[in-house]
């Protein structure tokens, strides 16, 4: 913030404005409060579902800003914006939150800053010029959101989680990218520069659906699938199947004695220990496989073209790695803790042998998860046919 005042008070006592960057800058603004306006609903909701670094749309703007008017200008943009969202899209900014809304509004000073920066160094060139320009735009909003996530919380930062996504960033490239034309259109043909609302409205309204999407079919404690997606993905697999003659096995894993984790650590713990499991299923299996959450503390997991034998093997696979886990978490007082040592027990079941249903198949698996608890936990057993198990019973 120190840094974002002092270049805006030496731009200032630098650089004059005229008036024909007055005009600019008010029409600049306005088209930025319309968009804003029009699309406050959509931003609300995105906000408020987001996770990881939110990408609002505020670029669009403070790039062909930072090319076209003087840098104090870039910066009152900055923060009549994000006062504007704030004050209408956000609906106030909540306790706590103040903070994060002056980081979020320097950084895009700063990255405003870095944006004019790089446009000039790379001259009077056009095309040069914008894409210097976006990059360093890009460069420190990448660099400062990045550190400010970082910052947050040490412990549970991972890259995606300080950097975002892929789709995170394609995100804020494509709307650079947007800024970059609407620069020449504000250059050549100002009153053009209406056209861009639609578009970013569309691109606003999809990114949100596509949000909405993932919540609606993710678990959100451990990120696979919930019980309804995983389901449905197991009848196509079934359909498929059949129709290719070819066989699946199906893994269902319940952690042993989890409810233990709870009441010693808390359940704050207890979802961290999830989420280790959660991830150790995704790295065993193969990218097409579905893994999903069924409930509690239980996993299941459906590997396509697999045998019931080949089935086993990643069972255990599995099993032998969760029983190497060393989670370090924190206990309902705040104390840190490693949990380690923990098991799983996971019974494995195959189409067609134990079931024409994929309710049968798991219902197999879950019997053998039984069989695998009442021989001592921490193992891998597969079902066995019918009539053993009625035998067994
Ligand atoms: P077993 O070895 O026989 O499977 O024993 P268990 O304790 O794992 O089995 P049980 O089914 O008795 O307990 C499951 C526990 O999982 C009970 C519940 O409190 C806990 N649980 C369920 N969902 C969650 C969750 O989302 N987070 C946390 N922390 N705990 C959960
Ligand atoms: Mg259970
Ligand atoms: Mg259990």
């Amino acid at each position: 913030m120190a840094a974002a005042a002092a270049l805006t008070v030496v731009s200032t006592v630098l650089i004059s404005v005229t008036m024909a960057d007055l005009r600019l800058f008010a029409l600049i603004t306005g088209l930025a409060i319309a968009q804003t306006e029009v699309t406050r609903r959509i931003e609300r909701q995105r906000r408020m579902l987001s996770h990881g670094p939110h990408i609002n749309v505020t670029s669009v703007w403070l790039l062909p800003a930072a090319l076209l008017v003087p840098p104090q200008l870039v910066a009152a943009l900055a923060v009549v914006l994000y006062a504007y969202l704030a004050l209408r899209s956000w609906n106030g900014i909540g306790a706590g939150e103040a903070h994060r809304v002056a980081a979020n509004a320097t950084t895009m000073v700063l990255s405003g800053f870095g944006a004019g920066l790089a446009g000039h160094l790379a001259g009077e060139q056009g095309v040069a010029t914008v894409a210097a320009a976006a990059l360093g735009y890009f460069l420190v909003n990448t660099a400062l959101t990045g550190l400010g996530l970082y910052l947050a919380n040490p412990a549970k930062a991972t890259p995606a989680s300080c950097l975002g996504t892929m789709d995170d960033n394609l995100l804020e490239a494509s709307i650079l990218c947007v800024g970059g034309l609407l620069t020449m259109v504000l250059t050549n043909e100002p009153l053009l520069s209406l056209l861009v609302i639609l578009p970013l409205y569309i691109l606003q309204r999809s990114v949100l659906i596509k949000r909405l999407e993932e919540l609606a079919t993710t678990d959100q404690k451990t990120q696979l699938l919930n019980a309804t997606t995983w389901q449905d993905g197991a009848q196509r697999e079934i359909s498929r199947a059949e129709r290719e003659h070819s066989t699946f096995g199906a893994l269902m894993i319940d952690l042993d004695h989890f409810k233990h984790i709870n009441d010693t650590f808390g359940h704050l713990a207890g979802d961290d220990v999830l989420k280790a499991v959660a991830a150790v299923v995704k790295q065993e299996t193969r990218a097409h496989d579905l893994v999903g959450r069924f409930g509690g503390e239980e996993f299941v997991a459906l590997l396509p073209s697999t045998s019931k034998e080949d089935a086993i093997v990643t069972a255990e696979r599995i099993r032998q790695r969760i029983s190497e886990l060393v989670i370090p978490t924190r206990t309902n007082e705040g104390e840190q803790v490693e949990i380690e040592r923990r098991t799983a027990s996971i019974g494995v079941a195959s189409f067609p042998m134990d079931g024409s249903s994929i309710e049968e198949v798991m219902a197999s698996a879950d019997a053998a998860v039984y069989v695998a608890k009442d021989s001592g936990r921490n193992r891998v057993v597969g079902s066995v046919t019918k009539p053993a198990l009625a035998a067994v019973a």
